[in-house]
């Protein structure tokens, strides 16, 4: 079935979900790293970027929060890049753990299988892939300068959440170096958690993430900037992944329930995908017991359960003006 749905139904969409979520008090900062349990709790925006370029705001969708692990989807898009999709199944793999995001059980179960990038240890190692090896200041490089292509804009170090994380880090200092046990892990251990850390403190925009999701919906080309930022073969792959455990140990409910691939960060940010379509992100603090923010989660179900959308649904969406 073709599907057509307007610009402007989109908007009242996006604009009604703001209202109707902002008002919500459930979930709680995360407070395990310091710095996250001072952000204002009130903070509430949604971005959407069609494939088009188009995009539509509400709320705070330029303030710069912590991508947290938003940016493993990063990550993993350079390592595809880089090294292409055997590799990345080779050397981390594509399987959720079912278990939390930054579990060092999980490691000891896989010890001769590896995982996914989009969790703690596989994203660690996905730093650890990041070319060229040994060269702490040019894989910073290369990790900023990915995201600045995928997103169409540069994002920016906040120090403070790069220190708060440096300093609590502990529980990521052992998947690292458990890693390095299992010879999965492939750079020096320390430098490759350290890139890791810094990924994770970067400050970024709920717009900037809508159009990360929206290049990805465009199989690699930035619909805002016109760059192709990766191959279009890379595209199923990457939403393949994050539609696996984007969610952590909620991502078949997420999924069924919200009928769209997407990563989530304990900063309180979202980005999903939805190929041909669109990218969509929303960011608001408090996050439920799981890590994934309580209003984000609830605004893009309403979007996309209004606007009936769902990436399994089979129809063709056609979006008019
Ligand atoms: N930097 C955080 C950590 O490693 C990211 C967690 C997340 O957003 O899931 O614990």
């Amino acid at each position: 079935m073709v599907k057509t749905i307007s610009v402007s139904q989109i908007e009242q969409t996006v604009h009604e979900a703001h209202e109707i979520y902002s008002k919500n008090l459930n979930g709680k900062n995360a407070d395990y790293i310091p710095y996250l349990a001072h952000i204002g709790s009130d903070l509430f925006g949604i971005s959407v970027c069609l494939t088009n370029g188009r995009t539509i705001e509400v709320g705070d969708s330029r303030y710069k929060f912590g991508i947290e692990s938003v940016s493993k989807v990063h990550t993993a898009i350079l390592v595809l890049r880089q090294y292409g999709a055997d590799k990345l199944l080779s050397m981390i793999g594509a399987d959720a753990t079912g278990l939390p995001f930054n579990s060092i059980f999980a490691i000891l179960l896989e010890n001769d299988h590896p995982s996914t990038p989009l969790v703690n240890a596989g994203a660690i190692a996905a730093c650890s892939m990041v070319q060229p090896t040994g060269n702490s200041e040019k894989k910073w490089e290369a990790i900023v300068n990915n995201i600045t292509l995928l997103s169409g804009s540069a994002p920016e170090l906040i120090d403070e959440l790069y220190r708060s994380e440096s300093d609590t880090n502990f529980n990521n200092r052992s998947i690292a170096w458990l890693l390095k046990n299992y010879n999965r892990i492939y750079d020096e251990p320390s430098l490759s958690l350290d890139l890791y850390t810094r990924q994770c403190s970067l400050g970024i925009t709920a717009e900037q993430l809508s159009v990360c999701g929206a290049t990805i919906a465009n199989k690699g080309l930035n619909p805002k900037t016109g760059i192709q930022v990766f191959e279009a073969a890379f595209a199923p792959k990457i939403t393949s992944l994050i539609a696996t455990v984007g969610f952590y140990e909620h991502t078949g409910d997420w999924l069924y329930s919200s009928g769209i691939p997407a990563k989530s960060g304990v900063g309180g940010g979202i980005m999903g995908v939805l190929p041909g379509i669109m990218g969509i992100a929303a960011f608001a603090p408090p996050i439920d017991e799981a890590g994934n923010s309580v209003k984000a989660q609830l605004a893009i179900k309403y979007i996309m359960n209004k606007l009936g959308l769902s990436v399994f649904s089979g129809d063709s969406v056609s979006i008019t003006a």
